[in-house]
């Protein structure tokens, strides 16, 4: 399969341009960026890249390449002007950039629903350990009423909660009411209770050191349940997305979410 790269010279662009190569089946055939490394060898960045296959600007590039599916990682605004451009003509997304408004994912939803144009997979969290521990606390939700979110990043995470965190206790909440937990009216410090996501406690830790990590604790009587997920380094999303590449031709419309593709549901 023909696969292109948006936003190839990016922390996430290069690892996808990495795994493409070293997958075998998949054929990397043009690489799409916005960066000082536009007009240069890809082989500059990556060095087991095809000989002359140079940095592009334009997301015409890929239909030029003759991409079937584009690999995307780059930025809200650079997603919806590609999915706009090679939708239509029948290219498939695949898609993990994050920021995304409501209105936008619901554009990406109607463009990748056209009959005849490409389909499109968008997911916030492609690491299928992460999928997996949301999932499988969904289902512990189901027997216990008391849990709580504990998520642990870098220190330089622009957001808290993370999204993983917000999703997850989301999650929680939807499989059985769960009580906030005690302890809130007896806070000496203000807010030493963590956050709370639909009644459920989050925790965020930012330290130097830590990737991305994130525990849910489950309560009951006499026992404690943790589900616990570790992201350890950026190579981990790579089985998602390339799953999701090599499925994206057969899952007609917008898929959102890694767990249709894990015969997890939806
Ligand atoms: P980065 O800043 O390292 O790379 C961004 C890339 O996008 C660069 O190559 C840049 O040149 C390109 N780009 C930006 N604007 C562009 C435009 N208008 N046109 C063309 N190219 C453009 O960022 P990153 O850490 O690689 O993350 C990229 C995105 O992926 C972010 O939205 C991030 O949150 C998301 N992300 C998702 C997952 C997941 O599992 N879904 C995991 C990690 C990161």
């Amino acid at each position: 399969m023909r696969v292109g790269v948006l936003g190839a010279t990016g922390r996430m662009g290069q690892a996808v341009c990495r795994a493409v190569l070293a997958s075998g089946d998949l054929e990397l055939v043009a690489a799409v960026a916005r960066s000082t490394k536009v007009g240069h060898e890809l082989r500059d960045l990556i060095p087991e890249a095809p000989v002359g296959m140079v940095v592009g600007q334009e997301v015409s590039e890929f239909l030029v390449a003759r991409a079937e599916v584009v690999a995307d990682f780059s930025s809200a605004e650079a997603t919806l002007g590609a999915a706009r451009t090679l939708l239509p003509e029948g290219v498939h997304l695949v898609s993990g950039t994050t920021g995304l408004s409501a209105e936008a994912l619901e554009e990406l939803d109607r463009l990748a629903t056209r009959p005849g144009g490409g389909n499109m997979v968008w997911a916030a969290n492609f690491a299928l350990g992460a999928v997996l521990a949301m999932h499988f606390a969904a289902i512990a939700a189901r027997y216990y009423t008391h849990a709580e979110v504990i998520e642990l990043h870098h220190a330089t995470k622009v957001d808290a909660p993370s999204g993983t965190a917000i999703r997850t206790a989301r999650a929680v909440a939807a499989a059985q009411e769960v009580s906030a937990g005690a302890g809130r009216d007896h806070e000496t410090v203000p807010g030493v209770r963590g956050g709370e996501v639909d009644g459920v406690h989050v925790h965020s830790v930012r330290l130097p050191g830590l990737v991305a990590h994130q525990e849910v604790l489950f309560g009951g009587q006499g026992e404690l349940l943790t589900i616990r997920h570790d992201l350890l380094d950026r190579s981990s999303f790579m089985p998602g997305v390339l799953r999701a590449v090599r499925a994206v031709p057969a899952r007609a419309g917008f898929t959102s979410g890694l767990e249709p593709l894990l015969g997890l549901g939806r």
